[in-house]
């Protein structure tokens, strides 16, 4: 296999800009010698956990540890005593990596430490990875937790490799790329595709610390080419956007803005794209998979660093990226009949990109594949005619059935965020005597004073979409629950 990041030893890349965390930057040559100088304190290391704060110091540590074949686990600093106890007890590193100023909790007492320096080491120390197998553990990175206690994917090399490979394939990134970003590290998202996808394409990145919608507007006018970012960033894009001319300029300026990790509501594609003309593109993916479907865009001319847009078409993740083979099965194991935009299959996928196993869980990565090598993501969708991918919602929490209907909470959430009343939605199901189940509406209204009401909403949905799928119960909240990536905890809804 070949290097996962040539540019750290081409010479000519040397003097390019790599990372910059606010007034932090480094180069491609700073970003070798620092991750040269931290690989050679890692001894004898096989498996190491990151502090993965957003600072230069992840970036140089998780490089570090890649080059040298040692596995990386990343840490949430803001994770509870409970669950890194969690993650460090199931992954039993060697060691910790943090930046020297880190004060680590106490479950991270008991071990050794290694303090990275992005300042340290001197070129030509970086270990040479081009001989390493590509099944080897590259990144043990821990799921959201959505639908229960996280698990620790094993993410073999050749993973990471596919998976940016397949989307610089897509969406034409380049060298040239120069990407902001404000999401945590240790998820995919931010750390795989926002931090390593840009060191492998030898291009840069820049974090926003936290993100603002300035922050954003300053880096896309100064240079920056690239947003990912996750729905609720693009809500605050979207609310902004009719009092920020500078913002709408910004994005409309931008080579590509990119959303993942939940869906985009419709409501809000379209409010970005009225604004700024700019299509948002969606892709779909998780952590034990990467990246699977990216909506496709037609570029009107192919060279890199032209525009893309995704397509006028909210609410798909587009089609399989390059490599990943998908399809659609029935509960009985079948793949469905038809790709009519209507019948509803679990999403299966195979590909380069997946994980190899759950760390230390062979039950559960046993449940998770079918004989024949399948991994079942427990996401339902449907596919259009011509193979656009409409994710329905999770197979746990978001298929309701009801009347003898399956109905998808997103598209029910989807036409409730369409009324002037309602500013955030969620929707679920609860055992209905006369239906099975029933749907019900959790809904932050815009003005807490004048919330709609249940009639209000059960007509407006039932107008948009169909009678049976309207709300039977209506929760009027503050806040949804959310997790650190903007995700909609509906486990906590249920509970609530
Ligand atoms: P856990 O597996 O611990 O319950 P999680 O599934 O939220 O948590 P991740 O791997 O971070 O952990 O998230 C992957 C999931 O996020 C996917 O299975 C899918 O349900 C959802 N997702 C990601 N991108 C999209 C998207 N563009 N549209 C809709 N859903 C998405
Ligand atoms: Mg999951």
């Amino acid at each position: 296999m070949s290097s996962l990041f040539p540019a750290l030893t081409d010479e000519a890349a040397a003097g390019r800009p790599a990372l910059r965390f606010g007034e932090r930057s480094l180069t491609y040559g700073e970003l070798a010698a620092a991750a040269g100088a931290a690989a050679a304190g890692l001894g004898r290391a096989r498996r190491v956990a990151v502090w993965a704060a957003p600072a230069p110091e992840t970036a140089v540590a998780v490089t570090a540890a890649l080059l040298a074949g040692v596995a990386v686990v990343p840490l949430n600093p803001g994770s509870g005593g409970k669950e890194l106890g969690h993650i460090l007890s199931d992954s039993a590193p060697d060691l910790v990596l943090a930046g020297p100023g880190e004060e680590l909790p106490a479950p991270l007492g008991a071990l050794p430490r290694l303090d990275v320096d992005p300042a340290a080491g001197a070129p030509g120390a970086l270990p040479d990875d081009r001989a390493r197998d590509e099944g080897d553990p590259a990144l043990i990175v821990y799921t959201s937790g959505t639908t229960g206690p996280p698990k620790g994917a094993v993410l073999p090399r050749r993973a990471l490799a596919a998976t940016l490979d397949a989307l610089a394939d897509a969406w034409r990134w380049t060298g040239e790329d120069v990407l902001v970003h404000g999401l945590p590290l240790f998820h995919v998202h931010g750390l795989v595709l926002g931090t390593l996808g840009p060191l492998r394409r030898g291009g840069s990145v820049r974090h926003l610390g936290r993100f603002t919608t300035g922050g954003v507007a300053r880096e896309l006018n100064d240079g920056a080419t690239m947003l990912f970012g996750v729905p609720t960033m693009y809500h605050r894009i979207a609310e902004a956007l009719p009092a920020d001319p500078e913002l709408a300029g910004a994005l409309a300026g931008a080579r590509l803005l990119v959303s993942g990790s939940a869906a985009l509501p419709v409501h809000d594609h379209e409010r970005i794209a009225a604004a700024t003309g700019r299509r948002v593109v969606e892709r779909y993916g998780m952590t034990e998979t990467l990246m699977l479907c990216s909506s496709r865009w037609t570029p009107p001319d192919p060279r890199p660093g032209v525009r893309a847009d995704g397509e006028a078409r909210p609410g798909t993740v587009g089609v399989p990226l390059p490599g990943v083979e998908l399809r659609l099965v029935e509960e009985d194991g079948s793949p469905v009949a038809a790709y009519d935009g209507e019948t509803v299959g679990e999403i299966q996928v195979r590909g380069p990109n997946l994980f190899t196993a759950y760390l230390n869980r062979p039950d559960a990565t046993a449940a998770a594949f079918t004989a024949d090598g399948w991994f079942r993501t427990g996401d339902m969708a449907v596919r259009d005619p011509d193979g656009h991918v409409r994710i329905v919602g999770r197979k746990a929490t978001d298929l309701i059935k009801s009347g003898g209907y399956r109905i998808g909470a997103g598209e029910v959430e989807n036409a409730l965020l369409e009324h002037p009343g309602v500013r955030e939605a969620a929707v679920t199901g609860e055992p209905d005597a006369d239906l099975g189940e029933r749907i019900v509406a959790w809904v932050v209204p815009a003005d807490p004073q004048a919330p709609p009401g249940p009639e209000e909403l059960a007509d407006h949905v039932a107008r948009r979409l169909a009678p049976h799928k309207r709300p039977r119960v209506v929760h009027h909240l503050d806040a949804l629950p959310r997790n650190d990536m903007g995700k909609i905890m509906k486990r906590a809804l249920r509970r609530g």
